[in-house]
């Protein structure tokens, strides 16, 4: 959840209408990607005397988000899940206008979140939050229960929803026949190894998440990951009352020289965690130091879980192949610097499915790859700018100890934190004051111009 703040002054005053598209490299221009557009044709077949049917392969945000769009919209849903009851590692925090934009009901949410502590590698913390409005949180959930509940809501919708592990696919030769689809299905009932089935269909969703079969299947092409580790610590419930809407972020060479290590507060414990990109062998060392720095606020805690999982850094070099297409942490749309996934897994899930839905005119036609290349394009107009914007924010401010000091010193600023919390709650472009803008961005250069004095002076005591 880590801060958008340089947002104000330098992705948000884009002056382009037509933004880069990340589709065949994370983050490159728009005149390498001119030649990859393809334009949607209405001349794919109609279907007569059925529906499109499309597999969606993952039950997490992306795929039940995705699976829900189409079944309300007149398009045959299979949603492939192998673990109904998974509770996916995840620290569980999610922007407020998830909560709007998808309907989630207020019990699902655990904890409404509404000051957060930013620690810095000497201990110093800055509250952020005070100019949150009344009415507004972050959100956290525990997987386990808003997976399951907008799997169940796309049920409802007509989804049909099958226990089972997507194995492989078989391509059809041409762009009326079906793929072939190959999974395992479990029947709760009699446990065991589950049967081999078999399912045609007209176009499929990978929203099966980082380690996707799908992405493997299209050769979709490699990402860089972070590993992310947490621990969910169960704490006296004196010692909950402090976390009952604060979050914790701590930064640091110690916890994580790349990320950041968290406190999240859940129903009726805490998730501490961290995660890196570069130093992946490291982790249990990372893990422990940010409990150690944790450690007088969670004193007497048990461990009641230990989880670990990839975190996609970027975009993978292909997301989309015939009637195949990627969405969530299949494709990559995990943001750097402050990890955060749920809510670009849910819309990227619904921006697919609503391009199919209008692609196939409500199910009444075959699609093609122009239909599902509307997606990527939409996605990328509405969300370059917010990744490339945090990928910055982490190569300049996650460097080094002084840097990490100069954020957490910037995050002071009651103007920061607007912009930021705006940027985070909402996902939406939020005007800046230019003034403000000027007198923030004096403030961070001389922040970053302490920090590399700090920088050079611990350079100079090391030698
Ligand atoms: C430790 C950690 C902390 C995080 N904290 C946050 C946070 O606080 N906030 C935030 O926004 N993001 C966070 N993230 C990122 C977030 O968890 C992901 O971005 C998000 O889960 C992506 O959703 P998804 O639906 O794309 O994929 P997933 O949630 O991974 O769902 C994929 C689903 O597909 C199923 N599946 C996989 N393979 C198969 C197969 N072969 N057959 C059938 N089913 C299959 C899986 O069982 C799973 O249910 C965190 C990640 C980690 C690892």
């Amino acid at each position: 959840m880590a801060s958008v703040a340089l947002k104000s002054f330098t992705a948000l005053r884009r002056s382009t209408s037509d933004p880069p598209h990340f589709t065949t490299q994370p983050l490159t221009l728009p005149h390498q990607q001119q030649r990859f557009r393809v334009s949607a044709s209405r001349t794919s077949p109609k279907l007569s005397d059925r529906n499109l049917r499309v597999a969606v392969i993952g039950g997490g945000p992306a795929g039940g988000s995705a699976a829900e769009t189409l079944a309300k919209n007149g398009i045959e849903t299979y949603l492939i899940e192998r673990k109904l009851d998974n509770c996916k590692p995840c620290g569980g925090a999610i922007p407020l206008c998830m909560v709007g934009e998808f309907d989630l009901p207020l019990d699902i949410i655990d904890r409404k979140v509404t000051k957060m502590k930013m620690i810095s590698p000497s201990n110093i913390a800055v509250d952020i939050g005070q100019t949150l409005k009344p009415h507004e949180y972050i959100g956290m959930v525990r997987r386990e229960v808003l997976d399951a509940y907008l799997r169940e809501r796309a049920e409802k919708n007509g989804a049909s929803v099958i226990n089972g592990l997507f194995l492989k696919m078989d391509f059809p030769r041409n762009n009326k026949e079906p793929y072939v689809l190959y999974y395992t299905e479990y029947d709760n009932k009699k446990g065991g190894m589950g049967e081999k089935r078999r399912l045609e269909v007209d176009a499929v969703i990978g929203a099966d998440g980082a380690n996707s079969r799908v992405a493997k299947s299209i050769n979709a092409g490699d990402y860089d990951y972070a590993i992310a580790f947490q621990e969910r610590v169960r704490i006296p419930d004196e010692k909950m009352i402090y976390y009952e809407n604060l979050a914790e972020m701590y930064v640091g060479d110690d916890v994580s020289p790349d990320f950041y290590g968290w406190v999240f507060p859940k129903c009726d414990h805490v998730a501490v965690g961290t995660g890196t990109v570069t130093h992946k062998g490291d982790i249990k060392k990372f893990q422990l130091a940010t409990r150690n720095r944790a450690k007088d606020k969670i004193l007497g805690g048990k461990i009641i879980r230990v989880e670990a999982h990839p975190i996609p850094e970027h975009p993978r070099p292909r997301r989309l192949s015939g009637r195949v297409a990627l969405v969530g942490d299949a494709a990559g749309y995990v943001t750097k610097c402050s990890g955060e996934g749920i809510y670009f897994a849910a819309k990227s899930g619904r921006m697919c499915a609503e391009a199919i839905v209008e692609g196939s005119e409500q199910g009444k036609r075959l699609i093609d790859e122009g239909d599902l290349r509307k997606y990527l394009e939409k996605w990328d107009k509405t969300y370059w700018p917010t990744y490339k914007v945090l990928d910055v924010l982490q190569k300049i401010f996650y460097r080094s100890n002084p840097a990490r000091e100069a954020f957490v010193e910037m995050c002071a600023d009651e103007y920061v934190q607007k912009m930021t919390f705006d940027s985070y709650l909402y996902k939406k472009v939020v005007p800046g004051n230019p003034l403000d803008d000027l007198k923030l961005a004096v403030n961070t250069i001389g922040s970053l111009v302490r920090a590399n004095a700090l920088r050079k002076e611990m350079e100079k005591l090391r030698v």
